[in-house]
């Protein structure tokens, strides 16, 4: 008989410990997962799901604007945000529920509360009923991050994106901080829903880590749209203002505000964990330091997902995720693969990218070929909306493969997925150029850039 209440005990029901537990349960191993909040973790419950049907909420805008052109005539559209927040929040209870049957069917065992590590195999559940230890062959801390805001005078009348999803009342004028993935889409989603935004980045160009020529070309199509994007802008301070804020920015302008999002990136959640008891061994940035097999420097404890700190996406955390189930309950070792993970950023327009920038193609391969091509698309014809799309690729020159691929515009990211998938299995330009197009389509100037 086995000293331990199970063979894996899972702490944080996100994207990367659901996973996990419930392919452990699958194949037959003994699982506990305690979650202290809502199951689904960010992903499902305040980042990518309904941040989502929130950027579906604001294109409707211009959707309406669009329809114009077409022979459609509209009432005036009214947009009423208690409706889209009620509706959003029955859509993320159903996902609970959804989260919750899975793990049942896997034979999870779900605990509700706050888990603390004791030492390399002891979990402490606080619950309502009380705390209580469990005895585990294997820990998994998929326990996530959470927003980080700096510390400047005024700090405590910002938000984060935490908050953003049930703001009341809506903010007629936002100021957003931040020129990252969050900063970058809550600026789009909040402007196409009606607000005023202004959007605050410190540095040269936002959403750094990306192609120049993406972030340039977002930087110019947002600020088409109507939001106003200001580069090298510092807050110094925020005071309240009688039912409004007064954001001081370092220069001395003052803008009034009804709302402050500070996006201004997220730290790893270990405070509270009890790691140090366990002897887990954290990064320069906070998160828990993993090898490949994803296994801390304790063995018996394992991390995935936004805890190591370091590619924050559901689908890394997925895949990680599985990874572990591979090693500790399946077929062995699997190591999991960081080159060409694609990503997109649901701005309006939105970006899909996947692999090189081209400056980090130079630097790896030298001599590179770039093709790009920007245009107006032919839905935007008869609409007049000018907004333009941007297709770019990568290619390194010696071997004829396609490094980098690079998009903004409407739907980037259904599109890049399936480039993802070829760049992957390694198509050449040539193997790009030898692909019949979709005809009409914004899709097929990735195969006939020449
Ligand atoms: P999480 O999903 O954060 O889950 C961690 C869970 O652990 C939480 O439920 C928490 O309550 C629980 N927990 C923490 N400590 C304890 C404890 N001691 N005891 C018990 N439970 C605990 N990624 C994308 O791929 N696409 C997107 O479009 C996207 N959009 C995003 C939008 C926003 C606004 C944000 C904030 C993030 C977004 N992300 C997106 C990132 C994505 O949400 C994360 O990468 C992903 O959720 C990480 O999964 P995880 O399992 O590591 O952690
Ligand atoms: P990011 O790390 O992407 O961006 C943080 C931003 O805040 C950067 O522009 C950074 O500037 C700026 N910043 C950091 N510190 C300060 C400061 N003290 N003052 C002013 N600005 C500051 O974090 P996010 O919060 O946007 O998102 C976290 C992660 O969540 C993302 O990296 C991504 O992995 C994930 N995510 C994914 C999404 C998707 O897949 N669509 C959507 C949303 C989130 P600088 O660049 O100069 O350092």
């Amino acid at each position: 008989m086995s000293d331990f209440d199970c063979d894996l005990f899972v702490v944080g029901g996100g994207s990367g410990g659901v996973r996990a537990a419930r392919m452990a349960g699958q194949r037959g191993a003994r699982v506990m997962l305690a979650e202290a909040a809502a199951l689904g973790g960010t992903c499902v419950n305040v980042g990518c799901i309904p941040k989502k049907l929130y950027s579906y909420a604001a294109q409707f805008a211009q959707d309406f604007e669009d329809a114009a052109g077409y022979g459609w005539d509209l009432q005036p559209a009214r947009f009423d945000w208690r409706r889209l927040k009620a509706n959003r929040a029955r859509e993320i209870a159903r996902l609970n529920g959804v989260y919750e049957h899975l793990l049942r069917t896997a034979g999870v065992e779900l605990l509700r509360g706050w888990a603390t590590l004791c030492d390399p195999h002891t979990v402490q559940v606080a619950s309502a009923e009380g705390p209580r230890r469990w005895r585990a062959r294997h820990i998994l801390v998929a326990t996530g991050g959470t927003p980080s805001v700096p510390h400047f005078p005024g700090r405590e009348h910002v938000l984060t994106s935490d908050s953003m999803f049930d703001l009341e009342p809506f903010p007629r004028r936002l100021v957003v901080v931040g020129g990252g993935y969050i900063a970058c889409e809550f600026a789009s989603i909040f402007h196409g829903l009606g607000a005023q935004v202004t959007q605050l980045y410190r540095g040269e160009q936002v959403l750094r880590g990306f192609d120049d020529d993406v972030r340039a070309f977002l930087a110019q199509e947002v600020r088409r749209h109507g939001v106003d994007l200001r580069l090298r802008s510092d807050v110094a301070a925020i005071a309240r203002d009688g039912d409004a804020l007064a954001v001081t920015l370092a220069g001395g302008e003052v803008l009034p505000a009804d709302a402050v999002l500070y996006a201004t990136g997220r730290v790893p959640n270990v405070a509270g964990l009890g790691l140090d008891a366990a002897g887990v061994r954290l990064s320069a940035h906070g998160g828990i330091v993993v090898d490949d097999s994803y296994r801390s420097s304790v063995p018996s404890v394992l991390a995935v997902g936004d805890v190591t700190a370091r590619l924050q996406l559901t689908p890394v955390a997925l895949a990680e995720a599985m990874v572990v189930v591979d090693q500790l309950f399946g077929e062995g070792r699997r190591a999991m693969s960081y080159e060409l993970v694609p990503t997109a950023v649901f701005t309006h327009p939105a970006i899909g990218t996947v692999g090189l920038t081209e400056q980090q193609a130079r630097e790896r391969h030298g001599q590179v070929r770039i093709f790009r091509t920007d245009f107006r698309a032919l839905k935007n014809t008869l609409s007049g909306n000018p907004e333009r799309t941007l297709m770019k690729l990568v290619v390194d020159a010696a071997s004829d493969r396609v490094v980098g691929l690079h998009m903004v515009g409407p739907d980037a990211g259904e599109i890049v997925q399936g480039f993802a998938v070829a760049m992957k299995a390694g198509a050449t330009k040539a193997v790009f150029d030898g692909t019949i197009g979709i005809h009409p389509s914004a899709a097929e100037e990735f195969v006939t850039l020449r």
